[in-house]
Protein backbone atom coordinates (compact mmCIF):
# COMPACT_ATOMS: atom_id res chain seq x y z
CA UNK A 1 0.00 0.00 0.00
CA UNK A 2 1.31 3.43 -1.16
CA UNK A 3 1.38 6.24 1.77
CA UNK A 4 -1.59 9.08 1.01
CA UNK A 5 -1.10 11.09 -1.54
CA UNK A 6 -4.35 12.96 -3.06
CA UNK A 7 -4.41 11.97 -6.81
CA UNK A 8 -5.83 15.28 -7.37
CA UNK A 9 -3.47 17.76 -5.54
CA UNK A 10 -1.10 15.88 -4.68
CA UNK A 11 -1.85 16.75 -0.59
CA UNK A 12 0.57 13.95 1.29
CA UNK A 13 1.29 13.21 4.85
CA UNK A 14 4.13 15.83 5.20
CA UNK A 15 1.38 18.28 4.69
CA UNK A 16 -1.42 17.47 7.37
CA UNK A 17 -0.57 18.35 11.23
CA UNK A 18 0.76 15.70 13.64
CA UNK A 19 -2.19 15.98 15.90
CA UNK A 20 -4.73 15.28 12.52
CA UNK A 21 -5.78 12.01 12.04
CA UNK A 22 -4.67 10.40 8.47
CA UNK A 23 -8.15 8.98 8.40
CA UNK A 24 -9.77 12.12 8.88
CA UNK A 25 -7.82 13.64 5.55
CA UNK A 26 -7.40 11.31 3.45
CA UNK A 27 -9.78 8.41 2.09
CA UNK A 28 -9.06 5.17 0.08
CA UNK A 29 -11.53 4.84 -2.71
CA UNK A 30 -11.49 1.50 -4.74
CA UNK A 31 -12.54 1.20 -8.10
CA UNK A 32 -14.08 -1.01 -10.58
CA UNK A 33 -11.87 -3.86 -12.19
CA UNK A 34 -12.41 -5.72 -15.38
CA UNK A 35 -13.29 -9.28 -15.42
CA UNK A 36 -9.62 -10.18 -16.44
CA UNK A 37 -8.38 -7.74 -13.67
CA UNK A 38 -10.29 -9.16 -11.00
CA UNK A 39 -9.11 -12.50 -11.82
CA UNK A 40 -5.19 -11.44 -12.04
CA UNK A 41 -6.02 -9.87 -8.55
CA UNK A 42 -7.12 -13.20 -6.78
CA UNK A 43 -4.20 -14.80 -8.30
CA UNK A 44 -2.01 -12.34 -6.70
CA UNK A 45 -3.64 -12.50 -3.30
CA UNK A 46 -3.53 -16.29 -3.12
CA UNK A 47 0.30 -15.54 -3.95
CA UNK A 48 0.59 -13.32 -0.82
CA UNK A 49 1.18 -9.96 -2.66
CA UNK A 50 1.46 -6.94 -1.12
CA UNK A 51 1.45 -3.87 -3.21
CA UNK A 52 -0.84 -1.06 -3.91
CA UNK A 53 -3.65 -2.14 -6.63
CA UNK A 54 -4.07 -0.21 -9.20
CA UNK A 55 -8.08 -0.17 -8.57
CA UNK A 56 -7.47 2.16 -4.97
CA UNK A 57 -5.90 5.11 -4.91
CA UNK A 58 -6.10 7.89 -2.00
CA UNK A 59 -7.68 11.32 -1.79
CA UNK A 60 -8.00 13.86 0.10
CA UNK A 61 -11.32 15.93 2.05
CA UNK A 62 -11.37 17.72 -0.59
CA UNK A 63 -11.79 15.83 -3.32
CA UNK A 64 -13.09 12.14 -1.93
CA UNK A 65 -15.93 13.42 -3.36
CA UNK A 66 -14.97 13.33 -6.83
CA UNK A 67 -13.98 9.79 -6.73
CA UNK A 68 -16.52 8.49 -4.47
CA UNK A 69 -19.26 9.60 -7.17
CA UNK A 70 -16.97 7.57 -9.67
CA UNK A 71 -16.20 4.70 -7.93
CA UNK A 72 -18.41 2.61 -9.89
CA UNK A 73 -16.54 2.79 -12.96
CA UNK A 74 -13.71 1.18 -14.39
CA UNK A 75 -10.03 2.89 -12.28
CA UNK A 76 -9.50 3.87 -15.76
CA UNK A 77 -11.91 5.66 -16.68
CA UNK A 78 -12.43 7.32 -13.19
CA UNK A 79 -9.19 8.13 -12.62
CA UNK A 80 -9.23 9.72 -16.08
CA UNK A 81 -12.25 11.54 -15.97
CA UNK A 82 -10.88 12.79 -12.54
CA UNK A 83 -8.05 14.22 -14.29
CA UNK A 84 -9.05 15.42 -17.35
CA UNK A 85 -11.31 17.73 -15.16
CA UNK A 86 -9.51 18.29 -12.32
CA UNK A 87 -5.71 18.19 -13.52
CA UNK A 88 -5.37 20.54 -16.48
CA UNK A 89 -1.35 20.37 -15.69
CA UNK A 90 -0.93 16.66 -16.21
ZN1 LIG B 1 -6.89 16.65 -2.88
Amino acid sequence: MRPPHCFVCGLSLRDIDDDQDLWSVFTLVTFELTHEEKTAHQARDRSGWVGHPENTEWFCNQHAALAQERSHLHWRTALSEISATHRPDT
